[in-house]
């Protein structure tokens, strides 16, 4: 069986938002909402929470409000919410209705991991749980953030931040996407160790792609699905038929902060052959629901999941939420729920599971 998480960056861009927060995050997040609810699927919402403590701290109720509303919305509904950290919103400031993000603090590790540093990474991830469970104890005085998903999929090194999460009470991280490599401005990550591994322990013992195998001092990794295509096949189609392979999203509605440095000129032709034949996230921002059942359904035959359980995660975005968008969220929720070769759950579930 493959499980397949659903999984939203509940976030605003960090470069620029062409748009207010209500039409780049709360009413999109609302239509996806929608749809979780008439398709009865639950799924797991990755909340930036510095962004609302940020807010909070130069006296911008409106946003908090909102955001604290929506997400006890989401957990009444049924979605699962968890920990999402873009540390930078602590460094930014808000000036002539625009927000300057800083650069420099884009990654944890900028801030350190002093245990006793009221600034430090460590600090940062407490205090942003402890928010979290606060804004989510008004509805479940049982709720307990338990996930993780790094700004950016900025984990490495891993060492100290598994430690610290880990001291804090998180048991599960989905940031990992094996085979993947970025390198830019404000961040990078390099996922492109050769590795077996489907779903694992990471710990600060081990290399990030070892198992350590139990869930003493360790996080469970749900990695985000990563595919590659049949190079020759995927230009065929993309030529032919497009719109069955990229979707559709219509006006740019924000810039990233991070600007890709290997999409710079020179780099183009090796690129453009790399994004041929390499691997790529199963993002619900990307593609169409076509291609990603195709590529699930490699994904499962791959690693084996007729002989064993794995669970992997699907990225998408609110920000970048369309009508076309959440008409090809619906069709692809159709298509896993009428495979049985699949089960569509939430991060909280798996490990409800694991930890049993
Ligand atoms: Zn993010």
């Amino acid at each position: 069986m493959l499980n397949i998480c659903l999984t939203f960056d509940y976030e605003l861009f960090l470069g620029k938002n062409f748009g207010t927060e209500e039409e780049i995050l709360f009413a999109p997040t609302e239509q996806i909402l929608k749809l979780l609810k008439s398709e009865k699927v639950s799924a797991t919402f990755f909340v930036d929470i510095c962004s609302v403590t940020q807010n909070e701290k130069l006296g911008r109720e409106s946003y908090v409000n909102a955001f604290r509303e929506q997400i006890q919305k989401m957990y009444r509904e049924g979605q699962d919410v968890q920990l999402h950290i873009h540390p930078n919103w602590l460094r930014s400031s808000y000036k002539e209705k625009e927000w300057i993000f800083d650069q420099e603090s884009y990654r944890l590790h900028f801030f350190g991991f002093d245990r006793n540093g009221d600034e430090s990474a460590f600090a940062i991830i407490n205090n942003s749980i402890h928010y979290l469970n606060n804004i989510l104890c008004e509805v479940d005085k049982q709720y307990q953030c338990i996930a993780y998903r790094a700004g950016g999929f900025a984990i490495q090194p891993h060492k100290e931040l598994v430690k610290a999460l880990y001291d804090c009470g998180i048991r599960v991280d989905s940031s990992i996407a094996p085979h993947l490599v970025s390198k830019s401005n404000t961040n990078f990550y390099d996922y492109t160790h050769k590795t077996e591994q489907t779903n694992w322990y990471l710990s600060s013992e081990h290399e990030w792609w070892e198992n350590s195998e139990k869930l003493g001092n360790s996080l469970y990794e749900i990695p985000i699905a990563t595919e590659n295509k049949n190079p020759i096949s995927f230009l065929i189609t993309r030529t032919i038929s497009p719109e069955k392979i990229k979707l559709h999203l219509g006006r740019k509605k924000g810039a990233y902060i991070n600007e890709d440095s290997s999409k710079g000129r020179k780099n183009q032709k090796i690129s453009y052959w790399k994004y041929l034949s390499g691997y790529h996230a199963l993002s619900l921002d990307a593609y169409s629901a076509d291609f990603l059942y195709k590529q699930l359904c490699r994904y499962y035959k791959k690693n084996r999941c007729e002989a064993r359980d794995v669970t992997a995660a699907l990225i998408g975005h609110p920000k970048l939420v369309t009508d076309i968008y959440i008409e090809n969220m619906k069709r692809l929720i159709q298509m896993i729920k009428s495979d049985t070769r699949f089960n569509l759950c939430n991060i909280n579930e798996v490990y409800r599971k694991i930890s049993h």
